[in-house]
């Protein structure tokens, strides 16, 4: 089992939440950043957690300002060699950040993915058909919308582009996640915590993956087991990089 997408940089004692892990079954954790700080915090929790935490770094739509964009773009640029993945990116229409200015930022980091040839974290809402676009115009071959929660149509475009959705513990609870996972194929849904977000009261953490896959073999009707290690084989091929130690 892989997660393929945890906020490890502001998880509190993570030492122990990296055992509760481990002590489910979970082999790897892809960890995101958002921003420099978070970016460097990722980095160094790859490097301490070597060959169990992966990185991948970004710059979220909630995390821009207008002084902030150009460093921000040369630390990724700097950086995105020895990184998994890039993420977490995209665009917020619900976000404070003028659309127009976080287009423009989400550009510069497709072309960036592009150029180094690495997966891209999506994050997107009220905005699915936009970010869907621009991945395909800036020529991304590997994308996972994650939490995927947006309209049936932009979904199946998304899909038909060879790109990936990642289902999250929210599908316990949210109709709109839950249509996405019946619609979408096995072989193009990836599972992850989005760690530490509330769900229903209770911070996540990586370990509760397990809830995830659970309610994922609901929908699906498969075994939990058989579902872990057909998404396993997902997070291998897409982040290519995921190994197994
Ligand atoms: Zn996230």
């Amino acid at each position: 089992m892989r997660d393929g997408h945890a906020h490890l940089n502001e998880i509190e004692e993570i030492d122990q939440a990296v055992e509760r892990a481990k002590a489910v079954g979970i082999k790897g954790i892809l960890a995101v950043g958002m921003d420099i700080d978070s970016n460097r915090d990722t980095l160094s929790l790859a490097r301490r957690f070597h060959c169990f935490v992966h990185p991948a770094i970004g710059y979220h739509p909630w995390s821009i300002t207008l002084e902030g964009i150009d460093e921000n773009l040369l630390f990724i640029e700097d950086a995105i060699r020895s990184c998994v993945a890039m993420g977490e990116v995209g665009l917020d229409y619900g976000a404070r950040v003028k659309k127009k200015v976080q287009q423009e930022v989400f550009e510069k980091l497709l072309y960036i993915a592009r150029k180094h040839d690495k997966p891209v974290i999506i994050h997107s809402r009220y905005s699915h058909h936009r970010t869907y676009s621009m991945a395909r115009e800036a020529g991304i071959e590997r994308a996972v919308f994650h939490w995927y929660s947006g309209p049936e149509d932009v979904l199946k475009e998304l899909l038909g582009s060879g790109y990936f959705i990642s289902a999250t513990p929210a599908l316990a609870y949210s109709p709109p996640h839950q249509e996405a996972m019946r619609i979408a194929p096995l072989e193009q849904i990836l599972v992850e915590t989005d760690s530490p977000v509330v769900y229903h009261g209770k911070r996540a953490e990586p370990a509760d993956l397990v809830i995830t896959l659970r309610e994922l073999a609901r929908i699906k009707n498969i075994p939990p087991e058989e579902l872990a290690r057909i998404t396993t084989d997902n997070a291998e091929s897409f982040y290519r990089h995921f190994a197994v130690e």
